[in-house]
């Protein structure tokens, strides 16, 4: 899943207090970093969101969330019609309610069809707010005066009515019983971690509901990934840091990337993911690996990556014909270059 919305709504917040109090449960294996991503195994998330998980009503192997993504990848998640992600969070500051990066994440909700949840945030920032860390929302709300219970239900209704303008139903997450005709909106504050138990329960909810289809990737099928970023890696060259949504990766599989002039057609020399608990300092940063299966963040180290564009899609070749392949690589660049034109 991704997280969207404004700048300075809280994105990366939210997301660094996520993997922050996952770590802090103290256990190994408590979050994976990926290239990109960072996944949240089903028991962190249950022991983060106490009662509102159980382990056992549940099937999935946990939450898989998105890094916030740049620019470009924000335009192929467009186009690709939410293939980045299955679920979205659209980060909104209960003060600032709507501005135009949310306005732009809505359009592109909305068009592509991603299900999704507005956490309204910062509502630590109420006037009176007597925090309660990491609380569920109903606790903390039980704690609070009336005086300030009201002032933050009055900005909340303000954020339902800004969806309600914009064609969308919704109402607070605890009053909804369908999330796909009604968006629920869960109120958290990323500095006190209130709400982020309800947070991950809906999160939950919404993946164990709606994603089942979904969920059957094809892991036996040639990879298909997004490039989030290109960068320079010592001893490596240029990288992609992609995440994989479809199908494995191997070393050594030739693949097809998006180019800023054509697509390139390389071979993968190593695929790489951050060594777990890596000092800063030392040299080996990355561990090398054979294979990697979707869904994952993975970096792919080969050759004549210099021109290969964020954003772009990799595709692994495997037994198909490759001029099919090129094909492919084409024709959704130009669709990623049509919508990221009409978006202006
Ligand atoms: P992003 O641009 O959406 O990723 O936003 P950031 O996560 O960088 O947050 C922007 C600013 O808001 C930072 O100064 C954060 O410390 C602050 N902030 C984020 N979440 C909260 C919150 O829940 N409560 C308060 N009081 N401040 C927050």
């Amino acid at each position: 899943m991704a997280v969207l919305g404004h700048v300075d709504h809280g994105k990366t917040s939210l997301l660094d207090k996520i993997r922050g109090s996952a770590v802090s449960e103290g256990e190994a294996g408590a979050i994976t970093q990926h290239i990109g991503a960072t996944a949240v195994p089903l028991d962190t998330v249950s022991q983060m969101a106490g009662s509102l998980v159980k382990p056992e009503d549940f099937d999935l192997p946990g939450l898989l969330f998105i890094d916030t993504p740049g620019h470009h990848s924000f335009s192929t998640l467009r186009s690709r019609g939410g293939a980045l992600a299955d679920i979205a969070i659209l980060v909104v500051d209960v003060n600032d309610s709507f501005q135009p990066q949310t306005e732009e994440a809505i359009d592109i909700l909305k068009r592509t069809g991603t299900p999704f949840i507005v956490a309204a945030n910062k509502i630590d920032t109420t006037p009176g707010w007597n925090p309660q860390e990491g609380a569920p929302i109903q606790k903390t709300y039980e704690e609070q005066s009336q005086r300030a219970r009201s002032k933050l239900d009055e900005k909340l209704y303000e954020i339902i009515g800004e969806l309600s303008d914009r064609g969308f139903s919704s109402d607070f997450y605890w009053r909804v019983q369908n999330f796909q005709s009604n968006i629920g909106v869960v109120p958290v504050s990323a500095l006190t971690g209130e709400g982020i138990p309800d947070l991950l329960g809906v999160l939950m909810g919404l993946s164990q509901r709606y994603m089942k289809d979904e969920m059957a990737i094809d892991v036996a099928g040639p990879g298909s990934g997004t490039v989030l970023e290109v960068k320079e890696e010592r001893g490596f060259g240029a990288t992609l840091d992609v995440v994989l949504y479809d199908g494995t990766i191997r070393a050594g599989d030739t693949i097809v990337v998006g180019g800023a002039n054509n697509p390139i057609v390389t071979e993968v020399r190593a695929l790489l993911q951050p060594r777990p608990n890596a000092e800063i300092r030392t040299e080996k940063r990355f561990d090398k690996v054979d294979e990697v299966g979707a869904a994952a963040g993975v970096k792919i180290a080969a050759p004549d990556l210099e021109d290969a564009m964020a954003g772009a899609p990799v595709r692994v070749v495997g037994d198909r014909d490759l001029d099919e392949v090129i094909r492919e690589v084409e024709a959704e660049l130009a669709d990623i270059e049509v919508t990221t034109e009409e978006e202006g």
